[in-house]
């Protein structure tokens, strides 16, 4: 049940018929593990605090350095030299003491990360690498867990959801799985901070959609932002019956 304080301070999106009192217990008794806090894991672990969601697990091996404050506003100043980990449990904490925080301090190998996805009811993926991508995206299709995908380079953001639960669903490795063009990441070809707080904003949306029930989930869409012209795109993207992830051979 939820205490009096609770009741005050979700009150504002129980109020919602799509959440009301049994959305925000589904979201009390949810655990999510976020891959990665920087400039997408900040918006979106300081959201799902917020909210109420009972349990973020919290995965990052790296420190705060100066360069990351333009965007990842979890952290501060203070925080510079500090585990990512730990910064973030100290914001998050003091904005809501009711959840639990569980950290993961040390990189993921496949079974760690295998152990972490299985503890949890959704993933939510703010990680900045192709490999670590492709390697939450196994580990959620292979326990059959939702993944929130995000991404945001330069002036170009993109969002996805990915529910192996669904049959129709594509996997994360069936849209970027082909070779792409020269992995780029946000220190070389830089980004801005605004848009990977956008991005992180609808990652958190679309997690407390799928969590409390309500709603149209963004799974077989992909959601493109181009925030120079201040354009959203979507395109449909369909499952690969041949993806090597997902696919029946593998199933
Ligand atoms: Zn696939």
């Amino acid at each position: 049940m939820l205490n009096d304080q609770e009741l005050l301070r979700y009150s504002r999106q129980i109020l919602l018929a799509h959440i009301d009192i049994e959305g925000q217990l589904r979201l009390k008794d949810s655990r999510v593990l976020i891959v990665g806090l920087g400039g997408l894991g900040a918006p979106v672990a300081l959201y799902l605090a917020a909210a109420g969601v009972g349990e973020l697990h919290l995965a990052d091996f790296d420190t705060v350095d100066l360069t990351n404050l333009q965007r990842q506003i979890i952290h501060d100043t203070d925080s510079v030299g500090m585990s990512k980990v730990d910064s973030a449990i100290k914001r998050l904490a003091a904005i809501n003491p009711e959840i639990q925080l569980v950290a993961h301090r040390t990189a993921l190998d496949e079974d760690s990360l295998a152990a972490a996805v299985a503890g949890v009811d959704l993933v939510l993926d703010c990680s900045d690498n192709f490999s670590t991508r492709e390697a939450v995206n196994a580990a959620c299709v292979l326990a059959g867990k939702p993944l929130v995908s995000g991404a945001a380079i330069r002036l170009e953001g993109q969002l996805s959801v990915f529910d192996p639960r669904r049959p129709e669903s594509p996997c994360y490795h069936c849209l970027y799985g082909h070779g792409s063009e020269a992995e780029l990441t946000c220190s070389e070809a830089g980004v801005v901070g605004p848009l990977v707080g956008l991005v992180g904003s609808l990652q958190a949306l679309e997690a407390l959609k799928l969590l409390a029930g309500f709603g149209e989930p963004l799974v077989g869409r992909l959601l493109l932002i181009d925030a120079l012209g201040s354009r959203f795109r979507e395109l449909r993207v369909k499952r690969d019956p041949g993806c090597s992830v997902c696919g029946p051979k593998h199933a």
